[in-house]
């Protein structure tokens, strides 16, 4: 007999791969924090002593899931300014409350909050985009969960930074802090093309080719977006991002709601990831982003709950 730390033996197991298979009466046997075997239940009690041993006969077991756009902190926000259009909700109802209240502690409680919603519902990793990113990783640390963090930039000033250099010099600070942390990764995450300066997005780019970042950005979310980059830039979004290098397959685009089929083309070829987020589209009344289009074309498409306030749930299963 093989001594493993964990057997957990399912009514069903269903595998990262091959793609589709459902594996009944399996087990899945774990040492060291690594699966060292999935096989079928009868055998794993002959060839595995388990320290501990988990039994879900009426259950189907999953890999953790990714909730690849999130902003954890804002479960402290949850139900503010319910049933608002984005532009409405942001500058009128979340910027200035975000402004009265954030700090490190608030962070830290609503992503600990955050944290424990998202494994009960399965999610063992999140890409998360939010001001004081060391307080999110103390709570992600705590929490066990595996979390992205995203290196934050604005032009304007919040309690957290003064200007977007500062964002920038204070989110590489904590990534130094924190990059041997097995359960952390850094994106670098300019919040989007309406807050966010051609300068600093270039400075986003050569930053994230030194080190070797994915960049994380909303894009296209909704149609005031582009009109107002059509008036300030003479360019939509994602034409103006191109233009600045953005384009790649370095970048995960949170939203890509507005997208023409040329613009799903451009995001294909360049092999750039979307964050499809179907609960907030709606609830901030931004539309419906053309998934099936996109998966068409190839694009890898992940799924995001965006933050609590504009949710109001962290449920991929309700995505
Ligand atoms: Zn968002």
């Amino acid at each position: 007999m093989q001594a493993v730390d964990l057997l957990i033996s399912a009514r069903w197991v269903i595998p990262v791969e091959p793609a589709g298979a459902v594996l009944d009466d399996h087990s899945v046997a774990v040492a060291k924090g690594r699966i060292v075997a999935v096989l079928p239940s009868g055998e794993a009690q002959q060839r595995f002593e388990a320290r501990e041993h988990s039994r879900l006969d009426r259950h189907a077991l999953i890999p953790g899931l990714v909730n690849l756009h999130t902003h954890a902190a804002m479960t402290l926000m949850r139900g503010l300014a319910d049933d608002l259009p984005l532009m409405t909700w942001l500058r009128d109802h979340v910027w200035p409350a975000e402004a009265r209240h954030v700090s490190p502690e608030f962070v830290y409680d609503g992503t600990l909050l955050a944290c424990a919603e998202m494994l009960r519902g399965g999610v063992t990793c999140f890409n998360e985009m939010y001001f004081f990113p060391e307080a999110a990783a103390r709570a992600a640390l705590e929490a066990g969960i595996r979390a992205a963090l995203g290196i934050i930039a604005f032009e304007f000033p919040t309690s957290y930074a003064a200007d977007a250099d500062d964002y920038i010099a204070k989110g590489l600070a904590a990534r130094d802090a924190l990059k041997e942390e097995p359960l952390l990764s850094f994106c670098m995450a300019p919040h989007a093309p309406y807050t966010v300066s051609d300068r600093t997005f270039a400075k986003i780019v050569t930053i994230a080719e030194e080190l070797d970042l994915p960049i994380h950005t909303h894009l296209h979310e909704t149609q005031q977006e582009i009109e107002e980059s059509l008036t300030r830039y003479k360019a939509r979004p994602l034409e103006r991002l191109r233009a600045l290098g953005m384009l790649g397959p370095r970048l995960i685009a949170a939203h890509a709601v507005h997208v023409t089929d040329r613009e799903i083309g451009m995001l294909a070829h360049q092999g750039a990831s979307i964050a499809h987020c179907p609960s907030s589209n709606l609830k901030l009344a931004s539309g419906f982003a053309p998934v099936a289009a996109m998966l068409a074309r190839g694009i890898n498409v992940g799924i995001g709950t965006d933050g609590a306030a504009s949710n109001n749930r962290l449920d991929l299963f309700q995505e």
